[in-house]
């Protein structure tokens, strides 16, 4: 099957474990949540997946194929992308130009000029195409990175708080291009602190605390979980 999977996965930064034997699953056509407090070590998590950063134990695979040594451009070509939680894009470069310059490193470059048509309208970013990056407003900017993760056609898409700085009309509009993403076949993971979009787009949630996975499963079941609550409410 093409999934995602993380095994095992240890990180330490000096002797401080940001991640604790974490395994985790993401599924083709499934939307996975990360959940947790600030600290949890959800974004070191990407950062392994992505291959920014080396665990020093457990593993990733993508479609079975193990890829825990292969560096992070060689990864994006097995289809997986990301978004930072720190903006990354162009900002002198119009909306549109930046997603082109996404595009042409795709495996679809020769259609690029369409598939940023294509992107721009399902993000309904139509009246911000030829906006500079820099005068984007955050809710937006997030917008055109996910665009931009888009624009490659992944197979994987890690998303990391992308719903930041949205109002409730985009955060709804995002929901819905989530749900169609993963419908289109992509397994996506979801980092987000908006609990309302989390469980309104999730099919399964994985909690983080501490560098360790405190719970797995449904949205429904996590809502209720006794160590999730007690996470958040610092307990
Ligand atoms: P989250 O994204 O869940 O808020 P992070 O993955 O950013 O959490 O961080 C997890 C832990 O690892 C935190 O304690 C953070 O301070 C620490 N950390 C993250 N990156 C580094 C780094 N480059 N050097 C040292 N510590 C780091
Ligand atoms: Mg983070």
């Amino acid at each position: 099957m093409a999934s995602l999977q993380v095994d095992g996965v240890t990180v330490a930064f000096g002797g401080h474990r940001a991640l604790d034997a974490v395994s985790i699953g993401a599924e083709p056509g499934r939307v996975t949540g990360l959940i947790g407090p600030n600290g949890a070590g959800k974004s070191t998590l990407f950062d392994v997946i992505s291959g920014l950063r080396r665990p020093s134990a457990g593993g990733v695979s993508l479609g079975g194929r193990d890829v825990t040594r292969m560096p992070p451009g060689r990864r994006a070509r097995h289809g997986l992308a990301r978004t930072f939680q720190r903006l990354e894009l162009f900002g002198r470069l119009s909306v549109r130009d930046n997603l082109l310059v996404a595009a042409e490193m795709g495996p679809e470059r020769r259609r690029a000029r369409h598939m940023v048509a294509e992107i721009v309208e399902r993000l309904g970013l139509a009246h911000l195409a030829d906006q500079p990056a820099d005068a984007l407003s955050t809710g937006a900017g997030r917008l055109v990175e996910v665009g931009r993760a888009l624009a490659v056609r992944p197979r994987y898409l890690l998303l990391d708080e992308p719903a930041a700085g949205q109002d409730g009309e985009e955060t709804e509009r995002f929901a819905a291009l989530l749900r169609s993403v993963a419908e289109d076949g992509a397994a996506v993971v979801l980092v987000e602190h908006d609990m309302g979009l989390v469980m309104s787009v999730c099919d399964d949630v994985h909690v983080l605390d501490l560098g360790r996975i405190i719970a797995s499963g449904p949205p429904e079941a996590i809502q209720r979980d006794q160590a999730v609550l007690s996470a958040y409410l610092g307990e």
